[in-house]
């Protein structure tokens, strides 16, 4: 039984792998895994169907306070999202809401709100946590924290892949550029933009496959923490 909680933080671009990498680690440590992303997901979700532009932030302010956050977990031990007490997991997972969420993220307002949920989340439970701010802000004392990059062509090549797997159109060369719009935006913004913590260790997945990286990350931790 560990007597304290441990917290892993991965932090990193789009398709870089964290969310299949975290998703792996936390099974095999038996951890809570955490999406963050898919929280701002959320909030752009929500914005969205009230016809609130992401970008306007007094439209953003004046409703933020009129949504609730639930996170669930069902037995396999899936992520769900839920929003003003609706189910909204496979709602959130399209490439509109992902530029959207990108866009709402930016927000003061947005990212203090989520940033207390994510805390106590990690105060509660051992947890790996994806996202962008992870190592930075939100659990700057992380046990471990990673940096996982991997090049623009790969990270695209992948989200390609992952769409038409799910028998949805992909078209690579708009991915691609919509990776690159995201990356600029989430690097460049004021608040908390995507940065590797000092303290953090990178991996760059770009000649890896997912079980090569998984496993590299499970290294790491082992030999940064013992367990
Ligand atoms: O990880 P995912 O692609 O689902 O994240 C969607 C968007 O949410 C990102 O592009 C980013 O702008 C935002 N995000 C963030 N901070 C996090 C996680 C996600 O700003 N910790």
């Amino acid at each position: 039984m560990m007597d304290k909680t441990y917290s892993i933080a991965i932090d990193g671009p789009a398709g870089a792998g964290k969310s299949t990498i975290a998703r792996t680690l936390a099974k095999e440590l038996s951890f809570c895994y955490v999406d963050t992303g898919a929280i701002y997901r959320t909030v752009a979700y929500f914005m969205d169907l009230l016809g609130i532009s992401p970008k306007d932030v007094d439209g953003v302010n004046r409703y933020i306070d009129e949504l609730t956050i639930g996170i669930e977990y069902d037995e396999d031990g899936v992520q769900h999202m839920i929003m003003n007490g609706m189910d909204v997991t496979s709602d959130i997972r399209t490439p509109e809401i992902s530029q959207k969420a990108s866009q709402v993220s930016a927000h003061r307002v947005v990212r203090e709100v989520l940033l207390d949920m994510q805390r106590e989340l990690a105060r509660q439970h051992n947890v790996v946590m994806d996202g962008r701010d992870i190592g930075t802000v939100v659990l700057p004392r992380a046990d471990v924290k990673i940096f996982l990059t991997a090049e623009p062509e790969i990270r695209a090549q992948r989200r390609t892949q992952e769409l038409k797997d799910k028998g949805e159109k992909a078209d690579y060369s708009q991915i691609l550029r919509q990776i690159r719009q995201r990356d600029e935006q989430d690097t460049h913004r004021a608040i908390a933009p995507l940065k590797m913590a000092k303290d953090s260790i990178a991996v760059d997945t770009t000649h890896m496959s997912p079980e090569e990286a998984a496993a590299e990350v499970r290294r790491i931790v082992r030999e940064r923490t013992g367990i």
